[in-house]
Formats: C-alpha cells, sequence, structure tokens
C-alpha cells in the first residue's frame, strides 16, 4: 500500500480517550512529598495549589483511559488531528534506507504541542469555577498556549516569563496579550520569592526554576486562583498523551510499526505523551520499540544527572519530585538558545528511564541548529530549536541505517515551529553560538545541593 506523504485521521477517528501509562508499570513514579513533612503530598494539600480534577489526575496511578471531555474534544476539532508526515524528502536526501515519520504539533497559534495540555488544565479551572490561573513560562510557548485556552473559557492567565525570553522573544510576549494575558518577567519584584532571588542574584537572567516559584506563590495567596504547569508533571503527560493515541492509530491504519521513536525531552512531555501507547504495549509484554530522549549537551538531566528527590523550582516552594535533575539551582549557559532548559524531567519518564525502558543522548546546540537548517531545506518545515533535538537524533539513526543496510522505521515528534526562534538561528549564522557543556565538577557541586530526603 503506498503510504501518502501525510496521515490526516478523520474527526471520527479521532482519539476520545487519554492513556495513563503510569496503569501499566509495575514500579510505579514516586510520590510527590511535601518538603516539610517529607511525607506524599495528600489531596488536600496539593488542591491549594492545583484544580481538584488535576490533582486526581496528578495522583492517580491506576485507571488506565481517561475520557476527553466533550468541550475539550471541540477545541481540539480546531487543530487537531496533527498529520503524521513521512518525511520522503528527507530519507532521500541522506540516501538511507529507513522510513522517516514524524507527528507535527505546530499547527496552531500558540506553535507547539502545549495547547493539548493548556485546553485541558483551563477547562478543569473553569469547571471548578475558578477566577483564573497562573504560571511560568520559558521561550514562551507555554504561556501562549495558556493564554489561548484561557480567553476560550474566559478565564484570567497571569504569566511569569523567564526574564531573558522575556527580552529576547518579544513577539511570543506580544501573542499572550492578544489572548488577554498578563506577563511579568521573572524574577520581579511582584512576590517575595522574586524579591529574595533579586536580592541574592541581583541581574540574573531567570530561570523556569525561579519563574515556577513566583507563579505558585501568586496562586497560593490570590483566592480563585490556582497554579498550572505545561510540563513534567503526571496530568501533562497523561493530557499529551493525545499525541501518541492519535499517531498509533494513524500507523495501525497503515499497518505501519516504528522500531525507534524519538523525541526532545525539556520536562518530558511531548516525548512521554507521544511514546505513551507504545510504552503501554511494551510495558504490558505485547511489543517492543526502542525509546529515545534527546536532550541538549547544556543542560542534560537524564544523562548526567542524579535520580533523586529534588525540588521542582529554584524557591523551593513546590513539592519535592523523585526524578533525574542537576539541582534546582542549575540555571543553562547564557549561550545556550535551543530551550528545553529545565533542571529535572518528568517522574514517569524518570522511572521510567532508571528502569532501562527508555533510552537518552544528549547533543551539542550548533549540531542541532545544523539538522534543523537542512530539515528545513529538505521538509520545508521551519522547526522550532527544541524540536529539532529530535530531528537530529532521528537524522543520526537514519544516516546509522544508511551505513549498516538497515530499513528500519523511525518515528520522532516534531513539537513546534521555529518562526518566533529566529534570534537563536541569527545567533547560529552569526557564529555567535558555541557549544558550552557544563563540567563534572560544575555538575557536581549543585548536585550537593539536592535536599537530603
Ligand atoms: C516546551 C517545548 C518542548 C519541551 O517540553 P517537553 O515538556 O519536554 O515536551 C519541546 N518542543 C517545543 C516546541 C516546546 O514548546
Amino acid at each position: 500500500m503506498e503510504i501518502p506523504y501525510k496521515i490526516y485521521l478523520s474527526e471520527a477517528e479521532m482519539p476520545r480517550y487519554w492513556y495513563n501509562v503510569r496503569a501499566d508499570m509495575q514500579t510505579k513514579p514516586a510520590p510527590l512529598l511535601n518538603p516539610v513533612t517529607g511525607k506524599p503530598m495528600t489531596v488536600e494539600e496539593l488542591s491549594g495549589v492545583f484544580c481538584e480534577e488535576l490533582v486526581k489526575q496528578e495522583l492517580d496511578d491506576d485507571t488506565r483511559f481517561y475520557p476527553i471531555p466533550e468541550d475539550i474534544l471541540s477545541f481540539y476539532r480546531m487543530y487537531r488531528p496533527s498529520p503524521l508526515v513521512r518525511a520522503y524528502c528527507l530519507e532521500e536526501k541522506l540516501k538511507t534506507p529507513a522510513k522517516i515519520y514524524y507527528k507535527f504539533e505546530g499547527n496552531n497559534t500558540s506553535g507547539s504541542h502545549k495547547l493539548n495540555s493548556a485546553v485541558a488544565q483551563a477547562y478543569y479551572a473553569k469547571m471548578q469555577g475558578l477566577k483564573g490561573v497562573t504560571t511560568e513560562t520559558g521561550a514562551g510557548q507555554w504561556g501562549t498556549a495558556l493564554s489561548m485556552a484561557c480567553s476560550y473559557f474566559g478565564l484570567d492567565c497571569r504569566v511569569y516569563m523567564v526574564k531573558v525570553s522575556y527580552e529576547q522573544k518579544p513577539f511570543r510576549r506580544e501573542v499572550m496579550k492578544v489572548y488577554g494575558a498578563s506577563v511579568t518577567p521573572s524574577p520581579s519584584d511582584t512576590t517575595a520569592v522574586g524579591r529574595k532571588i533579586l536580592a541574592e542574584h541581583p541581574g540574573t537572567t531567570g530561570s523556569l526554576g525561579c519563574a515556577i516559584s513566583e507563579a505558585v506563590e501568586t496562586a497560593v495567596s490570590n483566592p480563585g486562583y490556582r497554579y498550572v504547569l505545561g510540563s513534567v508533571l503526571n496530568q501533562v503527560l497523561l493530557h499529551q498523551s493525545v499525541i501518541g493515541v492519535e499517531t498509533k492509530i494513524a500507523m495501525d491504519k497503515y499497518g505501519i510499526k516504528p522500531d525507534v521513536i524519538i523525541g526532545c525531552a525539556g520536562g518530558g512531555s511531548n516525548l512521554g505523551g507521544l511514546i505513551a501507547p507504545f510504552m503501554g504495549e511494551k510495558l504490558r509484554g505485547e511489543a517492543d520499540y526502542r525509546f529515545v530522549a534527546v536532550e541538549p549537551a547544556s543542560c542534560p538531566s537524564l544523562t548526567r544527572g542524579v535520580y533523586a528527590y529534588d525540588f521542582c523550582d529554584t524557591g523551593a516552594v513546590c513539592p519535592l519530585a523523585k526524578m533525574y535533575t542537576l539541582g534546582s539551582d542549575f540555571i543553562p549557559a547564557p549561550n545556550h538558545a535551543g530551550g528545553l532548559r529545565y533542571h529535572g524531567m518528568s517522574p514517569v519518564l524518570s522511572e521510567l528511564y532508571h528502569q532501562g525502558m527508555l533510552e537518552a543522548v544528549s547533543v551539542p546546540q550548533t549540531a542541532v541548529f545544523e539538522a534543523a537548517e537542512a530539515f528545513a531545506r529538505v521538509e520545508g518545515i521551519l522547526p522550532a530549536p527544541e524540536s529539532s533535538h529530535a530531528i537530529k537524533a532521528a537524522m543520526d539513526e537514519a544516516i546509522r541505517c544508511r551505513e549498516t543496510g538497515e530499513a528500519k522505521t523511525i518515528l520522532f515528534g516534531l513539537t513546534g515551529t521555529g518562526y518566533f526562534d529566529l534570534v537563536a538561528y541569527e545567533k547560529f549564522h552569526d557564529r555567535q553560538m558555541d557549544d558550552y557543556v557544563p563540567t563534572d565538577e560544575e555538575l557536581a557541586r549543585y548536585a550537593a545541593k539536592l535536599p537530603k530526603v
């Protein structure tokens, strides 16, 4: 059967449920801990920070399928199904016998997969009767996605944006404002934790961990507000499973079985979502796949971090999560322009990696931008730098296939577009980009400061 360039599902074929991979894990991800008592976080404790339904999803290691509420399905229909593309032109360029597919999540105004979870989180906040939500954003994709979702449901949206991005990425900042969000550069003097960080590190360009602390503080000190997070958490991986379920339906329809599934990994949500139903089959012993997480060499949480309880944020106001981490104070070198800057990794992916179910590689950023450009020239899409980590690893895999003559089927997640990342592309073109990789001593210094649990 001839496989089309783009496989689109019909609306009737779209998934109507999210899949919770934790239900099929024999050893579950470790629970979130209360940093004061050292005990697992209870529903009551978490409900002060997060929406009730999302707390339920966060703690639910057993329910395999969650029906997607009708209002969320309607929103998904505005930009889903997303295409699954056979990269014929890339295969030809690489002269590889491998078959390469990518699932493209950049076909919406926010430009990335983050909208899949943003709409779910905004929906549950609305159902609970809240006034608004607070969050952090790094490069701005999550804030943009959340502002779109909040405006759809009529919720107030307050975004703390990592200062370096706020200054370097005015376009996403303004898109957020188009959708009615308020955007504050972080660290800021609007919160106690922001003022403390500013006093300790004057001139800091901020970090995701620090912006999270400010957003959480704002949520808990304003009645009718809760905090929402765009990655890392179990609930986010649950919502992002729509990517994987959709991919699996499309592949099954054409009898395609991937050998290796590759995704970039910042906090782990797109990768966790893409691999979810395939990982479920592997965990149940029904099929075998290789799964590869790709991270930047300048922020290598899986490949060089430690598997330990750590804070999710710099200000240490959030629960402790057991994850591969570089330490909550870790901030990648200022020259790092490729996104995926978070110090930790999703507890679900961390546990799967620990069990040997998932592999990880790290790639230097100039090689990532070279791959991005090669991809853009043959496949047409201008990829986000984050997504380009997966492109780089997929191309490497396809080149290995050329050398061994294996006709493997490679699937990777193309999480978004790079139109708002042209400052990073400019640095690459002007040879202003270097490949700073943290030393072992540096990483050891951060690791030594991990909380003792
Ligand atoms: C946020 C983002 C990522 C990384 O986040 P994950 O939670 O690891 O998926 C990757 N690609 C794009 C385009 C993003 O916006």
